[in-house]
């Protein structure tokens, strides 16, 4: 006998009932059973609870106990292994009783063959395999049911848990699972109870859903995002039973998708929008725009001279302004608009269902709103200006970068007049924009360098009282033309100049051509008072600036005391020290310094001590509405009265209407500087010295 002959229990007290059975399956072809005989119900029973059994063969009439009797106390006992009842003929009717009450047939033992012996037995066994397979994976199902992670669950039509597996229950908070069997699913369950209705609704119409995103309230109350497969199950006739589905848990990998997404779109620093997400929204606009009439306009905020405090304080103070300035910011901004930070010190606001004329009470409300910022760091206040280019949306636009780069010439534009302003979008704008973006500028400035292709215009600087003399104070200012003879703003190459370390080399040329300006032109020596030209950070911080300061005196003919050299706080106080060395060096030549842009960002009035000037010139942020604005008119006075107390000539720049200067005149500044008093004119062209009152009434 094979180890894996299966095991036939014969229950039967008769030897010849034995005997038939042994004789009749030793007849058949398949008598491959492993016979186990137990004579009374008490040996039946010990037996069957060894396990190993295939089948059992019964008779009903046993030493111990008889009938459908012994039957019922074998069968609860017998498990998966089907049982077939021994009766004799005339007790039929007891074998159908077993049969209603579980056994598997019956055979009647006047009638056995061994065909139907075999077949009967075959029967029983292999639904012995299929049964204990199907409880193996019953088991199986049990286990992972009671053990995966996931959630998994029936639940009914009308919204009820049907069952739920421990995980289930833990994923939703809940200690048992009787405690979900209680629970309304739409109303206790789901966070927004409409979605149950979706859901039912997906489920019956497609059968099934699939990797579908929900999100769930716990029992605390706590938000859970889940991800869930379900589907309907089916009757014969097509009703739906009840739903079943597993769901997995990733609110955490949720969290991490949102996190990512809003990293994407938003600025670390600020936490405002991001370029990329500002430049969708304007897109969406564009498109809304070919739709409706709304309006729309786009700002774009350029930060005024913030390299100062970068400069002065370092870049943490730089960052922390940033982040401030930012929450500022997007305080003032209606909850329909948005304010993102494109890069830098540059802001975009995109005004929504905004008509032109509130744009421009936006755009000055955000303009008032900055220069009232004050910036707190080491107990030093900092105020700042910025730059505003105004865009508003029309249908000439077609593309966000057409927007966007409107916005930023003319932002461009404003600061080119002289920043702290408003600069609404004209089309000529763009020229400049194409003179900062398109162009090599490294290249075209080392070759206009080399080529001596930058002009020098100078502008008047005006006594306020009239002067004793007719001679002439005059800045000098860069010009370079391109292709065409045109004149390029400054504000469109100087940035270039700049970031390739190439101030320095324009100072030289500047200065140079000046000396040879005045060398080349006797009347233009014999009427200058003073020249004042702008000098960078670079020379500033060279010490060996001096020495070329003093060749190219020497070379020139302009006598030493009628140079003066303009040169920015920021500069200066990147690092005081040298610049103190290099102003006194030049001093001993016998040139003369002015302190330029007082007053913007930093400011304070020790580093005017500390800086050996003769002049103090009023940045023009001050001065524009100087009329006006009274607290403009208290700092101008406090500057000059400072800067006269400690020696300086003050020089009022932007001076730009009659009230203004009137202002000035009060206060009691020396010098007034700006387009309408004196326009910058070639140097080649000597006037006449301009009078402060050639100024036109407002
Ligand atoms: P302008 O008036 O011409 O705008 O001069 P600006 O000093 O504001 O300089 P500009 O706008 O040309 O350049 C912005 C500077 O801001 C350049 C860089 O030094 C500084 N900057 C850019 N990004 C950051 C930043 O994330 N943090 C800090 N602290 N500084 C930055
Ligand atoms: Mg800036």
């Amino acid at each position: 006998m094979s180890q894996s002959a299966p095991v036939l229990l014969l229950i039967d007290a008769n030897p010849d009932d034995v005997r038939l059975i042994r004789g009749e399956l030793a007849n058949a072809k398949h008598d491959d059973y492993d016979i186990q005989v137990a004579e009374t119900l008490a040996n039946s029973l010990e037996r069957i609870r060894l396990g190993g059994l295939s089948v059992i063969l019964m008779d009903l009439v046993l030493p111990d106990t008889q009938g459908i009797a012994a039957f019922l106390r074998v069968y609860p006992k017998a498990g998966n292994v089907p049982i077939i009842v021994l009766v004799d003929q005339k007790d039929e009717d007891l074998g159908q009783l077993a049969v209603e009450k579980g056994a598997l047939d019956y055979l009647v033992k006047q009638q056995i063959v061994s065909n139907l012996l075999v077949k009967s037995l075959r029967y029983a066994t292999d639904r012995t395999h299929t049964l204990i397979a199907l409880k193996a994976s019953e088991a199986k199902y049990r286990e992972l049911f009671q053990n995966v992670t996931a959630g998994v669950f029936q639940t009914s039509i009308d919204g009820k848990f049907l069952s739920a597996n421990p995980a289930m229950v833990r994923l939703l908070g809940y200690e048992s699972e009787e405690e979900l069997l209680g629970l309304d699913i739409a109303k206790d369950v789901y966070m927004y109870p409409d979605s149950r209705e979706n859901w039912a609704k997906t489920v019956q119409e497609q059968g099934e859903i699939r990797n579908s995103e929900l999100v769930l309230r716990k029992r605390d109350g706590t938000k859970i995002v889940v991800l869930e497969n379900a589907r309907a199950v089916r009757s014969q006739t097509g009703d739906i039973m009840y739903y079943q589905g597993a769901l997995t848990d990733i609110t955490e990998a949720h969290e991490q998708s949102k996190k990512l997404s809003y990293d994407a779109s938003h600025d670390a620093l600020t936490g405002l929008v991001n370029r990329r997400e500002f430049e969708i929204r304007v897109e969406r606009v564009i498109e809304a725009n070919k739709a409706n009439t709304a309006e729309y306009a786009v700002c774009y905020l350029d930060l005024d001279k913030f390299k100062i405090i970068n400069d002065n304080c370092g870049h943490v103070a730089g960052d922390e302004l940033l982040r401030q300035l930012g929450a500022v910011l997007q305080a003032r901004i209606r909850q329909g608009d948005t304010i993102a930070r494109l890069g830098g010190d540059e802001f975009g606001v995109l005004l929504n269902h905004c008509p032109l004329e509130n744009a421009i009470q936006v755009s000055k409300n955000l303009l008032r709103t900055i220069k009232e910022f004050k910036f707190v760091w080491d107990q030093r206040y900092f105020t700042l200006g910025v730059s505003i280019g105004l865009v508003p949306i029309d249908e000439s636009f077609n593309s966000v970068s057409d927007v966007l780069s409107a916005a930023d010439a003319a932002c461009y534009t404003a600061k080119d007049r002289g920043r702290n302003r408003l600069h609404i979008y004209e089309p000529d704008d763009k020229e400049l924009g194409h003179y900062r973006g398109e162009i090599q500028w490294a290249a075209k400035v080392k070759k206009a360098l080399r080529n001596d292709e930058f002009t020098l215009d100078v502008q008047p600087i005006v006594p306020v009282m009239p002067a004793a003399s007719n001679h002439l104070y005059l800045e000098v200012l860069v010009r370079m033309m391109d292709e065409n003879g045109r004149q390029i703003p400054p504000g469109a190459f100087l940035p270039t100049v700049e970031r390739y370390n190439l101030m320095g080399n324009l100072d030289y040329w500047v200065i140079e051509h000046t000396l040879k300006a005045f060398s080349e032109n006797p009347k233009l020596l014999a009427n200058i008072a003073r020249v004042f030209i702008n000098i960078s950070r670079d020379s500033l911080q060279n010490s060996d600036f001096p020495n070329i300061v003093a060749d190219l005196l020497r070379e020139g003919r302009l006598p030493p005391h009628k140079l003066c050299f303009e040169i920015t706080e920021a500069a200066a106080m990147s690092n005081l020290t040298k610049a103190n060395q290099t102003i006194n060096a030049i001093r001993e030549l016998g040139c003369r310094f002015a302190l330029d842009d007082f007053g913007t960002g930093v400011s304070s009035f020790a580093y005017l001590k500390a800086l050996n000037v003769d002049y103090l010139k009023i940045d023009g942020a001050h001065i524009r509405d100087l009329a006006d604005d009274k607290g403009d008119f208290e700092i101008v006075k406090a500057i000059t009265h400072v800067g006269h107390a400690l020696g300086r000539e003050v020089i009022a720049e932007s001076v730009e209407s009659k009230r203004v200067l009137e202002a000035l005149k009060e206060i009691g500044v020396d010098f007034v500087q700006g387009y309408t008093i004196a326009p910058p004119h070639n140097i080649r062209q000597i006037g006449s010295p301009p009078s402060p009152e050639s100024v036109q009434s407002d």
